[in-house]
């Protein structure tokens, strides 16, 4: 079967679309076979050994399908059941072995694509909005790349909690996408001082939370965003990592939090990962949660998928179809 792999850390020049040997599953798996693959940034980081991977890797953490085989030892799945899941590598390929543990059952109603395009930045910004900081009507956020995979659906949900939500984008169709997904108010953070607008927007009082996945490029002003006791949730570095930082900063600056979480901690338990899935698909089953998926490529163009990822060419969900 074809899946995309990576040999040595590298650009996107390193994914690699190539013959494998058919997937056996070992006890505790199943082998699904991929119908859509999230493409995420996660996949980036992987590819460029900035997060350490066992190499060859056959990447992708996401993606939706249908199973094919099931271990023994699996009971409660079955040849023909429709799943999707993330944090499970591998999703780069016709089939995948996936721990039974990290599926989840598709709705009927929902497609694969629906199910890769959810599932994990989905559950981010579920794990965001309610968990992280639970939003609370009336409160304030600042979403950065507010009209990436991320950003779209998280401005949903604290749009649906009653947030005041602002978020940064780059291009004024990206503005335009982000106020479709409810944002109250845009910020081009390439030609404004987003900083100072946000001072604007709440009357120099900042906001309650700043999530921010750009990093490098926008952190220390993100931290001049917020209120006294508001909280920063970096959950990202789209531009580059952050650098070694002086925590007294967080007292002078008005004893603000900040935080670093990560999806897999959010979602630590078979009960967690299922009632975080099932609000996620649920709302998008439902209408509530509007997915955008507008750039898919067949899986043998994942370069160019990466390509586009790490160019700012896109909003919303980026798709690898096998
Ligand atoms: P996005 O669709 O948000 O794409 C990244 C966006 O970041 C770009 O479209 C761009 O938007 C913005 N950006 C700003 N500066 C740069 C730069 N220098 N290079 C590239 N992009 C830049 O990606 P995802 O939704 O997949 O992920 C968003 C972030 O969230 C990533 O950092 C990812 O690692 C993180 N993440 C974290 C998780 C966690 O649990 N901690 C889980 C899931 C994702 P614009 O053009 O508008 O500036």
């Amino acid at each position: 079967m074809k899946a995309v792999r990576v040999h040595a850390p590298g650009g996107p020049e390193a994914l690699r679309f190539e013959d494998v040997p058919e997937p056996q599953p070992q006890p505790g798996e199943a082998v699904v076979r991929v119908e859509a693959a999230g493409v995420n940034f996660i996949d980036v980081y992987n590819r460029t050994g900035l997060y350490k991977t066992a190499m060859p890797v056959t990447l992708g953490q996401e993606g939706a399908g249908t199973v094919v085989a099931v271990a023994p030892d699996v009971r409660d799945l079955a040849a023909g059941d429709r799943v999707a899941w993330f944090h499970a590598l591998g999703a780069y390929a016709e089939k995948a072995v996936v721990p039974a543990t990290r599926l989840v059952r598709l709705p009927d109603h929902l497609s694969a694509k629906q199910g890769a395009a959810a599932m994990l930045q989905g559950m981010t910004a579920h794990y965001l909005a309610t968990s992280t900081h639970p939003l609370a009507p009336g409160e304030t956020c600042l979403v950065h790349a507010g009209a990436g995979g991320v950003g779209l659906l998280l401005t949903q949900i604290a749009k649906r909690r009653g947030a005041r939500v602002f978020t940064t984008v780059s291009t004024e169709e990206k503005a335009r996408r982000s106020k479709a997904a409810g944002a109250d108010a845009t910020i081009d953070y390439t030609k404004q001082d987003f900083e100072a607008e946000v001072k604007r927007l709440t009357d120099g009082k900042g906001v309650r939370v700043v999530y921010d996945s750009v990093g490098k490029t926008t952190f220390e002003k993100s931290l001049a965003c917020l209120a006294p006791r508001g909280l920063l949730a970096l959950f990202g570095q789209s531009s580059g990592p952050v650098p070694p930082f002086d925590a007294q900063v967080l007292s002078q600056r008005g004893s603000l939090y900040l935080t670093r979480p990560t999806l897999a901690h959010y979602t630590a338990t078979r009960e967690e990962l299922l009632s975080r899935a099932g609000d996620v698909l649920g709302w998008v089953a439902d209408g509530s949660l509007k997915l955008t998926i507008e750039h898919e490529f067949p899986l043998s163009e994942a370069a160019a998928a990466h390509r586009a990822l790490e160019g700012r060419r896109t909003t919303g969900k980026v798709l690898l179809i096998p």
